[in-house]
């Protein structure tokens, strides 16, 4: 009980010591020490590193709207992978009059034959059709340094001056991006101190930047509706991509369906002969079958040929389900949330994908 009073010198977060991907988390010895600091901010100041931390989705909205408050530049990423299911709904509602810069990360990710310059104007026009209007666009992967100069250049120069915001939910790769500039700007100096900490409780921590101005760290927040929170960290590994996505092509006939693991389902139901691209993590299993045996193939081996989920993981895994569409404009994504899509290049298709319930499925334009 004591320890609800205790407050990280660092960044004034309430100090918890039970759960390490939390914010606030420090180590039980730490709490011996006359001051106590996060271990956030222990890494921060210790390693020039910043580490990811997620956080409610209340006190999530405290931050922004601090942030909407504030003067200064938002670099909002994304992962280009998850673009929908990373997105960060609100945030155009928060931000007020401060500029924002669109970051989507992990291109690596995607085929080499993407063009980057077709990929951007089509994440400015989804950009503005789910409210915000950046004032730039740009494709990184902060692992592998792609595009991270061009990056910082535009940062530095439609700040200001001004402090810099770096938001994003969690597994976006935001501690990915913000080490590898910490790195870049500060060398391997150890330049934060706890002197620079605010003492307040917004959570975000600061990394001086040359000219005095700050740039803020927030936590991110967990999105409810990924497929991540739904499988053991071993089927995690299988889904998430580490490498460049090889599409694999499939020619269904009317009344296929297709299983990706024992995951989520498509259900091609009405619409001639026609051909499907999926997008997932190489290494995740897609099996074909007819629709007339998809049900009773699923009930008998998920958690075996369907997997993920491994068996031991089945019984915690929700149900799927249905979700109906008709594919109206040519060039369709169907997207399921942090695991995939599949393209369907011509209109007039009947669909149904089925996914764990609590996850979303939605229909955009074709990314690719
Ligand atoms: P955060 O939660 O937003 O701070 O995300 P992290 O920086 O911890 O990264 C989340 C995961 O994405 C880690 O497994 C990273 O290795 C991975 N990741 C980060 N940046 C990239 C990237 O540019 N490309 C790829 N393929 N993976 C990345």
């Amino acid at each position: 009980m004591e320890q609800q009073l205790i407050r990280c010198v660092g960044c004034g977060v309430q100090i918890q010591t039970e759960d390490e991907k939390q914010i606030g988390y420090a180590p039980p010895a730490a709490l011996e020490k006359e001051t106590v600091i996060c271990q956030r901010c222990f890494r921060l100041k210790h390693y020039n590193e910043v580490q990811d931390v997620s956080l409610a989705d209340d006190d999530f909205l405290k931050i922004l709207h601090e942030i909407g408050k504030s003067d200064g530049l938002v670099v909002k990423i994304v992962d280009i992978f998850d673009f929908n299911g990373s997105w960060l709904p609100g945030l155009h509602r928060f931000v007020g009059k401060n500029n924002i810069l669109l970051v989507g990360n992990k291109v690596d990710l995607l085929p080499k034959s993407v063009k980057y310059p077709k990929l951007i104007h089509w994440m400015k026009k989804s950009a503005k059709d789910l409210g915000l209007k950046p004032v730039d666009v740009f494709l990184i992967s902060a692992e592998k340094g792609i595009g991270m100069k061009k990056v910082m250049e535009a940062i530095d120069h439609y700040r200001f001056g001004k402090d810099v915001y770096v938001v994003g939910c969690t597994n976006v790769g935001k501690s990915t991006f913000i080490n590898r500039i910490i790195k870049e700007v500060t060398g391997e100096g150890n330049v934060i101190t706890t002197s620079h900490f605010p003492g307040t409780t917004l959570d975000m921590i600061e990394i001086p930047l040359e000219d005095g101005a700050v740039m803020y760290d927030t936590p991110g927040i967990i999105n409810h509706h990924q497929m991540a929170h739904y499988v053991d960290k071993k089927d995690l590994k299988i889904i998430t991509p580490k490498k460049e996505i090889k599409p694999k092509v499939y020619q269904l006939n009317e009344s296929q369906t297709l299983f990706f693991g024992g995951l989520a389902r498509l259900d091609y139901v009405k619409g001639g002969r026609r051909s499907f691209v999926c997008y997932f993590s190489n290494e995740l299993n897609i099996h074909r079958t007819k629709l007339e045996k998809a049900d009773h193939l699923y009930e008998k081996q998920r958690g075996e040929l369907l997997q993920p989920p491994r068996a031991s993981y089945m019984e915690q895994f929700p149900p799927l389900v249905a979700h109906s569409f008709t594919i109206k404009e040519p060039k369709t994504d169907i997207v399921f949330s942090g695991l995939g899509w599949v393209t369907c290049n011509e209109p007039g298709a009947q669909i149904v994908a089925y996914v764990p319930k609590g996850v979303n499925v939605i229909l955009r334009k074709s990314l690719i």
